[in-house]
């Protein structure tokens, strides 16, 4: 759902064998690719002239940063981020990549996921001296790598990481070099792959596309991988292979569907899952409509599969950026109706199936089916790719409180009455594990309580 359930980042990173100024143009262009996982802010970093120099600002990629981006540096080596606002983390104080200046020398960080033990980690820094600038649970690292006497930056990292559970795919630019890993889960994607007289590192492959950039690896769960001008120098594990608990809401919502991620193509996985909706279906709608673009490509798997045809019933306006409804209270009431927007001649007189991808809070829900209504549909059937969110997220998932949950205290027939459905259908959790190649990879705690670490 558009705006119920948000990641929180992007990272991206580039190294070159030599300096270059097309560093910069491709850091901006792989974190336009990566927009759809934070809109808060975006930043970047790079090396040049023996110092990190960085660029941070709030809004979309192609807003105040594009104006400001120095496209005439010349650089071998850069990191960018971009930022959902989540866990306290917003405006331009969390903005990324962080930078820091330790006994390990500069480098700067950008982080996706969350550590669910950071304040109790925090709190113990704390008492021992550290002082905190930022939100972050990035800064964690920075702190514990500093403390670790007489040992080299790769070592007191790599010594770092062993100690720490949670979710955490980071990209850090320290001199010249691109220093990338994944928590020994694996929760959130990372990979690498090859340009011309390069390697460029992203959350997500559909960056690798617009980069033209080929051959491209996932980042193992509990591996390091150290980068210096142009080429992989290192790579490493931190932590034994445990549980590998991938977050299954990329599949199912945060990646872009051109995106492959955990080694499944995004938009054939989602297309799966609507299609295993549409074999336990009990009613028998005219139309499926999707609610866009979350729910495309389930829709399109479930009208396939259903034999129904697929229309654009509901249109999204593609142009509402987080600042033109934020300042105003009355304009974020009227969100939906802003960004959606029904087909009249389609819906009018119809048996309409709506497929999305998740049912959070309801709220965006009741509102949509509200507008189907006025639009003439006889009947509205909800179906939802995903299974009943019952558990809060602690690793870098923003899904709202327990309490704010609606499948804790409702049952699917009461969520209907409660949104206004004639039914709400939600994919079973072992009908979500049978469209996954690696079903026993994935973390599925939201849905089931069963948190791959301590929280
Ligand atoms: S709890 Fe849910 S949202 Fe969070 S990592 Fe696990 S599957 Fe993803």
């Amino acid at each position: 759902m558009f705006d119920d359930l948000h990641e929180e980042c992007g990272v991206f990173g580039i190294s070159m064998e030599s300096d270059s100024q097309d560093i910069i143009k491709n850091l901006y262009l792989g974190l336009f690719a990566l927009q759809h996982r934070g809109q808060e802010t975006c930043g970047i970093a790079y090396y040049k002239d023996n110092a990190i120099k960085t660029l941070k600002c709030e809004g979309l990629v192609s807003g105040e940063f594009f104006e400001k981006l120095p496209l005439g540096d010349q650089s071998c080596a850069g990191i960018g981020h971009v930022l959902y606002p989540a866990g306290g983390n917003s405006g331009i104080k969390s903005a990324q990549p962080l930078f820091f200046h330790c006994n390990k020398g500069e480098m700067a960080i950008a982080h996706n996921g969350n550590i669910p033990l950071a304040n109790k980690i925090k709190t113990d820094l704390i008492k021992s001296g550290s002082i905190f600038q930022t939100t972050s649970d990035a800064e964690i690292l920075v702190h514990m790598m500093s403390r670790i006497q007489g040992e080299d930056f790769d070592t007191a990292l790599v010594d770092s990481l062993a100690k720490i559970r949670g979710a955490y795919s980071m990209v850090i630019l320290h001199d010249d070099e691109i220093v990338a890993f994944r928590d020994p889960n694996g929760f959130h994607p990372l990979s690498y792959a090859q340009i011309p007289g390069g390697i460029v590192f992203s959350s997500e492959t559909n960056a690798f596309d617009l980069l033209k950039a080929t051959n491209w690896i996932d980042i193992e769960p509990g591996e390091v991988v150290f980068c210096k001008r142009g080429k992989i120098v290192k790579k490493q594990r931190f932590a034994d292979k445990g549980r590998v608990a991938q977050c299954v809401f990329e599949l199912v919502y945060f990646a872009r569907p051109d995106s492959v991620v955990f080694g499944e193509s995004v938009q054939q996985a989602r297309a799966r899952m609507g299609a295993m909706l549409a074999r336990r279906m009990k009613v028998k709608p005219d139309i499926v409509i999707s609610v866009p673009d979350s729910g495309n490509s389930a829709a399109i798997g479930f009208a396939n599969e259903a034999k129904i045809p697929f229309e654009m019933g509901l249109i999204r306006n593609h142009y509402t950026g987080r600042t033109f409804i934020k300042p105003k209270q009355e304009l974020r009431m009227e969100a939906v109706r802003i960004k959606l927007n029904p087909v009249k001649a389609i819906i009018n007189g119809k048996s309409v199936a709506v497929v999305d991808d998740s049912l959070v809070r309801g709220t965006t829900s009741m509102q949509i089916i509200k507008m189907l209504r006025d639009a003439g549909a006889k009947e509205v059937h909800l179906f939802l790719s995903s299974p009943e969110i019952h558990h809060c997220c602690f690793y870098g998932v923003d899904t709202g409180t327990l309490e704010e949950l609606i499948s804790t205290k409702k049952t699917p027939a009461e969520i209907a009455e409660f949104i206004g459905a004639d039914t709400v259908n939600f994919l079973a959790l072992e009908d979500l594990k049978a469209c996954l190649a690696k079903p026993n990879e994935y973390c599925y705690a939201c849905f089931d309580g069963d948190y791959p670490t301590e929280v």
